[in-house]
């Protein structure tokens, strides 16, 4: 057992004073994943802040015709939403392919952005990772290494970042609206997440003193042709292999514009921007899609365990865009399911 203090914050305002005066403090939203790290003694923070009641629940329409979503959004009632089942149909695939309906039920859209890797020596507080303790070394380079990275990694981490509707956040362009001392600001997606470089220990972008309070999407929703495949080891509960985020705009056979991001290959949700863009303007045929994947798998490198990936991503990618094209998803959506 480990002490901490608890609070809980009446406005967002108060939620980024309690955090500015205690950097050791934590946000908890739904807990499916910080309370699971306090268990193993991996997070120890000096002070909960709950920030669960907080008014962030709403989805609402913005001035552009996209959406903004509260950062406390259940990710069962996003999932569910009409609009995002009917415009965003990508977003409500990746969520229910994560998970279960009762953590779904709990897990935030903030919090979602934020969960950790689920690299194993992380959570093993008796193996060193340089993550959970900087400068101690990388247990999974050289250890078991199934579930890691094949892309964008570094000497000092190999780690993934194991969610999947961060992947379908990434493919679409969503942003992140954030608030802190220093007022609001708005950062892409893109650069929300890091990759680990010699600094792992550090997921996000996100300062220490922020909160998140918002993901917005733009207009443009994919809904008639995108697909959502995650490749995991087994069906259910249990997190991708390789996922992939695939969106298409086409004109007759032609690509128009092209969105693909793939997950459970880097620390961050993985796009490409040399592989999308050598898809606009050709034949959605399966020769664009293989010169796409081949584009975007090309520095990949695996290590002992998991080079299978580098070919079960190339033909994940072939496959999810093949089924976005002919608007057959991989994953049902809610709005194919009713
Ligand atoms: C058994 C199991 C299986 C799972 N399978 C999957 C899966 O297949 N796919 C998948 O994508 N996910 C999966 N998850 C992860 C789950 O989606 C996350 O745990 C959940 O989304 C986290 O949300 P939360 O609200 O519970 O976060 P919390 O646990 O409350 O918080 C997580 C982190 O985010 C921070 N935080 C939370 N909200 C904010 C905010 N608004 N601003 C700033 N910081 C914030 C917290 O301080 C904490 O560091 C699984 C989890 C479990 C336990
Ligand atoms: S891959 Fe990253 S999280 Fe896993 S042991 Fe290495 S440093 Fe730690």
């Amino acid at each position: 057992m480990i002490n901490f203090g608890y609070a809980r914050a009446n406005d967002v305002a108060d939620a980024v004073r309690m955090i500015s005066a205690d950097p050791a403090a934590k946000f908890i939203a739904g807990g499916t994943n910080l309370v699971d790290l306090m268990k193993v003694d991996v997070e120890r923070p000096s002070r909960l802040i709950d920030i669960s009641r907080l008014p962030l629940r709403n989805v609402e329409e913005t001035a552009d015709g996209g959406l903004r979503i509260g950062a406390l959004v259940p990710n069962s009632d996003l999932a569910y939403h009409p609009v995002i089942a009917q415009r965003y149909p990508l977003i409500a695939s990746a969520i229910l392919a994560g998970a279960s309906q009762q953590l779904r039920n709990m897990a935030s859209t903030g919090g979602n952005l934020l969960q950790r890797t689920r690299c194993a020596y992380f959570y093993d507080t008796v193996t060193p990772c340089n993550k959970r303790e900087p400068g101690a070394g990388c247990s999974a380079i050289g250890g078991i290494n199934r579930i890691h990275a094949i892309l964008g990694a570094s000497e000092d981490c190999i780690a993934t970042h194991p969610s999947d509707m961060c992947v379908a956040l990434a493919a679409l362009d969503a942003r992140v609206r954030v608030t802190g001392p220093a007022g609001e600001r708005v950062i892409a997606f893109a650069d929300f997440h890091r990759l680990p470089g010699n600094t792992p220990q550090t997921d996000t972008n996100l300062r220490a003193d922020e909160i998140v309070i918002a993901v917005e999407l733009p207009a443009e929703g994919f809904a008639a042709n995108y697909s959502y495949l995650k490749i995991r080891d087994r069906l259910s509960y249990a997190f991708a292999l390789v996922s992939i985020a695939a969106a298409l705009e086409l004109e007759g056979g032609t690509i128009k514009e092209a969105r693909l991001a793939l997950g459970g290959v880097a620390h961050r949700p993985w796009r490409d921007a040399t592989a999308e863009a050598a898809l606009r303007g050709q034949p959605a045929n399966q020769a664009s899609f293989a010169r796409a994947a081949d584009l975007l798998l090309q520095d990949a490198r695996g290590y002992d365990h998991n080079a299978f990936k580098i070919e079960l991503a190339r033909r994940g990618i072939v496959r999810t865009l093949t089924q976005a094209a002919q608007g057959t998803p991989q994953s049902q959506s809610v709005k194919k399911i009713q």
